[in-house]
């Protein structure tokens, strides 16, 4: 229901850790409602993520008893179930690529069944009754098969098997200086930051740090490092979002 993304680099002065934007976005975007709430963070090689059923307290507690070590990019997720109810185990995000690969999801997958027999088909199992785990699956199959381990690429050529509505974000440990996003029938918001970018779902997730945004359009996919922003479509195309900024007071 509500999504944050986060890219930053270690030399930059204005800094964040990843953690603490992730967390400040969720609880702006509380207002929109939720059942459970999760994080994943990439450091040193390794990917970590919290995910719990109920408020963002609930995660907070889970994070203090369980910390995840400091990093530079992640992404979090506030959940309204659709398939599956409000479990630890269907709380995004979800795992893949032999727990390599995390993603969170806004909107739902409607031919997630049909993907799901064709993963299952190809030896895949799954741990949650999640439409955004076989997405985080296929996503997954597509990077080590057809996608050139290129994760950009692999979410341009997932995103074109998907129906339904999504926003889609991706952090894998082979590429832990970029986010990659997707969407369609569903919005996504690129935040513009000195030595670091943000996503969101809407500006509520990154308003505390920057105030200058990108509206991406409908069916692009965007990948955001600490000092990059590259938006194409399903293609590959090089395409173009919306600038603008955001007036209004937080
Ligand atoms: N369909 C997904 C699920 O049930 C995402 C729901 C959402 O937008 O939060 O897990």
């Amino acid at each position: 229901c509500g999504i944050v993304g986060y890219i930053g680099q270690a030399s930059s002065s204005r800094e964040h850790s990843a953690l603490d934007v992730l967390m400040e976005g969720l609880r702006r975007l509380e207002y929109r409602g939720y059942d459970s709430a999760g994080i994943a963070v990439a450091a040193d090689g390794e990917l970590y993520h919290r995910k719990k059923a109920g408020k963002l307290a609930n995660l907070a507690e889970e994070l203090e008893g369980s910390p995840v070590p400091a990093a530079q990019v992640g992404i979090g997720h506030t959940r309204w179930a659709t398939h599956g109810g409000p479990t630890d185990q269907n709380a995004h995000p979800h795992l893949a690529d032999e727990g390599r690969l995390a993603m969170i999801h806004n909107g739902i997958i409607e031919n997630y069944a049909q993907i799901k027999e064709e993963m299952l088909a190809a030896g895949h199992t799954f741990l949650s009754e999640t439409d955004t785990e076989v997405a985080a699956t296929l996503l997954g199959h597509i990077y080590r098969h057809e996608g050139e381990q290129d994760l950009t690429k692999s979410m341009q050529l997932a995103s074109q098997r998907f129906e339904g509505a999504f926003t889609l974000l991706a952090i894998h440990v082979d590429s832990p200086d970029r986010v990659v996003a997707s969407r369609r029938n569903s919005p996504l918001v690129v935040g513009v930051g000195e030595g670091e970018n943000f996503l969101g779902s809407d500006v509520s997730g990154f308003i505390d740090f920057t105030r200058k945004a990108i509206e991406l359009d409908q069916d692009q996919v965007v990948t955001i490092t600490a000092d990059s922003i590259e938006i194409t479509d399903f293609q590959g195309n090089s395409a173009q979002g919306k600038e603008f900024t955001v007036d209004w007071d937080a």
